[in-house]
């Protein structure tokens, strides 16, 4: 069988290594892939549509994972399936979910999922009006896909007469802020879970928690990601039997009646508050850094979930009774302006975790950096603390310069 992934983060080096030494798997390419991916198949540049199927089609490809929203927003699937290549992701349509927040809050609304109560506004004056009587903070989106910088909590009304000229007006993130989400802001904790969809049924994985925010103690800016732990240790199953009845439950309904039924991974982005778990967003593919950490604990064989899934069979997924940790090592300056190109090394010495490289690439015989989020650590172990002991011994050993990480992952 011959597989391609496409991105070229961690996230698609965890699924990588998950797949690694399947018997079945003959080849493996990645578009781009990364200093993992590397090792494990081999990178090919590749990042038109077009040319994705005609390398697919060259190849011989079976299957094609994606890692990234924007190949699936732009209609990867539709594209494939024209030339019977299989795609385990959705359509351009059903991937609308995750790349327009108005569609999405409003597939929500209908179909009675949990959410913060939200307008959409495709007029500025409407928007300017509104804002006027509502309590603050209040959360603006740009609808559409803003590389994750189109969700701004605005403390008072200034700042929100502010963001609506930006988006709208002054248009920073193009057709992206055209068309806004204005919504009630929820206070608390936020949480991940993924589940495999196999067309009729999702199947969830255990909860995750991303660490957003680019400093110790969730401080400083929002990146796409400074580290993740699983099982989310704040997320209990008093959480889960609400998420499933008021957040998963309604979706599955929602997708049927819309006849968005599809092969592949649904994110649910979730906010949980005192009066229980809200949905925040939908994303149509696996996390990143949560798919790190999932593949650490998941006890099934990949290949065995994502072929039953796309042969609509019920799957039962397993996953360790451990804890996982991942660290995200990033260029100095991240997530504003970085420099790359530094030599990564320490590898070697790197004993009780894996590491698993994301902007980082191969020049001849060194690994250079080349990207914000250069390489994860991952590790398990009977408790947080074992976990994040193997991780930060190793993350010690690894070095490239400027290079920062937070010092508090998985510490609770
Ligand atoms: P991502 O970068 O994860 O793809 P996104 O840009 O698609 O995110 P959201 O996930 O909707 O947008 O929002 C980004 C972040 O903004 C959330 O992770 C959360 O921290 C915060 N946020 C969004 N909506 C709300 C809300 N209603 N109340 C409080 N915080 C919110």
């Amino acid at each position: 069988m011959r597989i391609l992934i496409i991105g070229e983060g961690g996230r698609e080096s965890a699924l990588a290594a998950k797949l690694q030494n399947d018997p079945r798997i003959s080849k493996m390419f990645f578009a781009n892939g990364n200093a993992t991916t590397d090792v494990i198949g081999k990178n090919v540049h590749l990042s038109e549509i077009k040319e994705l199927r005609d390398f697919a089609i060259k190849e011989k490809v079976d299957l094609t994972i994606v890692g990234p929203e924007a190949p699936l927003v732009a209609g990867i699937k539709d594209e494939f399936k024209k030339h019977d290549l299989k795609v385990f992701g959705p359509t351009q349509k059903v991937a609308s979910l995750e790349g327009s927040k108005a569609f999405s809050k409003k597939f929500m609304q209908t179909y009675d999922i949990k959410t913060a109560k939200a307008v959409v506004f495709d007029s500025y004056n409407e928007a300017k009006e509104y804002i006027q009587t509502q309590q603050y903070p209040l959360v603006i989106k740009a609808s559409g896909l803003a590389g994750g910088k189109g969700v701004v909590i605005c403390d008072n009304l200034e700042e929100a007469e502010a963001t609506i000229h930006d988006f709208m007006i002054r248009r920073i993130y193009g057709d992206a802020g055209i068309r806004l989400v204005i919504e009630e802001y929820l206070q608390g904790f936020e949480a991940s879970i993924i589940a495999f969809s196999n067309g009729e049924k999702l199947f969830p994985c255990i909860a995750a928690k991303d660490y957003k925010k680019a400093g110790n103690g969730d401080t400083g800016p929002n990146t796409g990601g400074m580290g993740s732990v699983a099982p989310s240790p704040e997320f209990t199953q008093e959480h889960y039997a609400d998420f499933e009845q008021n957040i998963l439950e309604p979706t599955i309904k929602g997708l049927k009646a819309e006849g968005f039924s599809f092969k592949g991974i649904i994110f649910f982005g979730l906010m949980v508050t005192k009066n229980g778990a809200y949905l925040l967003e939908y994303n149509m593919r696996f996390g990143d850094p949560e798919t790190q950490v999932l593949m650490a604990l998941m006890e099934n064989n990949l290949l065995d979930v994502i072929q039953d899934c796309m042969d609509g069979k019920d799957i039962q997924l397993k996953f360790k009774d451990e804890k996982a940790v991942c660290l995200v090592m990033c260029s100095g300056g991240y997530p504003r302006n970085i420099e790359t190109g530094f030599e990564i090394t320490g590898e070697d010495k790197v004993k009780h975790s894996k590491l698993l490289y994301a902007g980082a690439i191969r020049k001849g015989d060194k690994v250079v950096s080349n990207g914000g989020r250069v390489l994860n650590i991952v590790a398990t172990g009977a408790t947080f603390e074992d976990a994040r002991k193997k991780v930060y011994e190793d993350a010690g050993h690894v070095h490239f310069d400027y290079g920062f990480y937070r010092e508090d992952i998985g510490k609770f």
